[in-house]
């Protein structure tokens, strides 16, 4: 597919030294480096799409069948992350070029806003922050989810959002204006709160705890947020004290639901993965290839063990039944046709 979706814009090259000289030609994009510790080492690939609402590839497997994701490749950096292997369909690195070469879709609100106001739009559910964190740090630069929200809500269009992002608290006024007038379902990813086990897997995402300062926030501004537990790390993140110590802080956040999720290796996500765990625990490498030797997931009784665990301590810690909306549990994803909007573990 590669850039099949977006569309060229004319125009300078600021940086003149665009990643992919044969994809990214002059005219096609946008180029442009920020020297500010934040952004340092970072590309940004700004285009123009054609179209923002994308259709998810074997939707029946979802829990929703529209998707809007203004970004590509994810500054968050988790080691795990299955978005990785579309990187490659850019012709870009899945590995630290997923990290770091970010395309950034300049006009996503107004795409959105048009699409959504097109007689046939019928008002389904859209999805955010399924495929990349769609409040990874690009956003705080070119501020794109106040315009997608903003033409939400004025259209009435139910939502949901999934982040590790903090930054969606910049936003808070415009989701209690669209939550006041349709669904909005606001989910936060915290997978463990082992703070060595988060500083090496998601090296480029707010610390756990400020995660969960989201859900508290957002909670006590009204709006329900529930936590997607994901990833359940096998060996280093779910031992039953880690799952305890983390259901319990998510308990303590006020989130209304949890869901866990076992982490799942993909093609593309699973290399990086492995590299990664060669270097930080070589010990456990054997025993990842036994537990992931049938593909990308680990064993029904190992995701149903977990899953079990989680839902006991939800219980004794009082977290509630999961709003209407929001699946009590994500489907755990089902290999699909390669594309842009495969759910990630975000
Ligand atoms: S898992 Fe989510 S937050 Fe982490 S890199 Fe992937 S898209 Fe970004």
């Amino acid at each position: 597919m590669r850039w099949e979706n977006l569309t060229v814009e004319s125009g300078g090259n600021p940086s003149g030294n665009p990643a992919n000289p044969a994809l990214f030609g002059a005219d096609a994009v946008t180029t442009r480096t920020f020297d500010t510790p934040e952004f340092r080492g970072i590309t940004f690939h700004e285009i123009r799409a054609r179209s923002i609402v994308n259709r998810v590839p074997g939707a029946s497997r979802m829990p929703f069948e529209w998707t809007v994701n203004p970004y590509r490749g994810c500054s968050h950096a988790c080691v795990y992350c299955f978005a990785r292997k579309t990187h490659s369909y850019l012709d870009l690195d899945t590995g630290l070029g997923f990290d770091s070469q970010i395309v950034v879709k300049v006009n996503a609100p107004e795409l959105l806003r048009r699409q959504l106001g097109s007689r046939r739009w019928l008002g389904e559910h859209i999805a955010m922050g399924t495929n990349v964190d769609c409040y990874q740090r690009a956003e705080g630069r070119y501020q794109l989810m106040p315009g997608i929200i903003a033409a939400l809500r004025d259209h009435a269009n139910p939502f949901s959002i999934l982040t590790k992002g903090t930054l969606i608290l910049r936003d808070l006024d415009l989701l209690k204006q669209a939550a006041a007038v349709t669904e909005v379902g606001i989910s936060v990813s915290v997978g463990f709160t082992d703070l060595d086990l988060w500083r090496t897997v998601e090296p480029g995402t707010p610390a756990p705890e400020r995660r969960l300062d989201v859900v508290r926030a957002l909670s006590g501004h009204g709006i329900d947020c529930g936590v997607l537990m994901a990833p359940v790390i096998p060996f280093l993140g779910d031992d039953p004290s880690q799952l305890r110590a983390t259901v319990r802080a998510i308990a303590a956040s006020g989130a209304t639901s949890v869901t866990p999720l076992v982490l799942h290796l993909r093609p593309g996500a699973r290399e990086w993965f492995m590299s990664w765990l060669a270097h930080h625990h070589p010990h456990l490498v054997r025993r990842y290839e036994r537990l992931y030797a049938e593909g990308s997931y680990a064993p029904k009784w190992y995701q149903r063990r977990i899953t079990r665990q989680v839902h006991e301590l939800a219980e004794e810690y009082g977290i509630g039944p999961t709003r209407a909306g929001m699946p009590r549990r994500v489907p755990v994803p089902e290999p699909v046709a390669p594309g842009p909007t495969q759910l990630t573990l975000l």
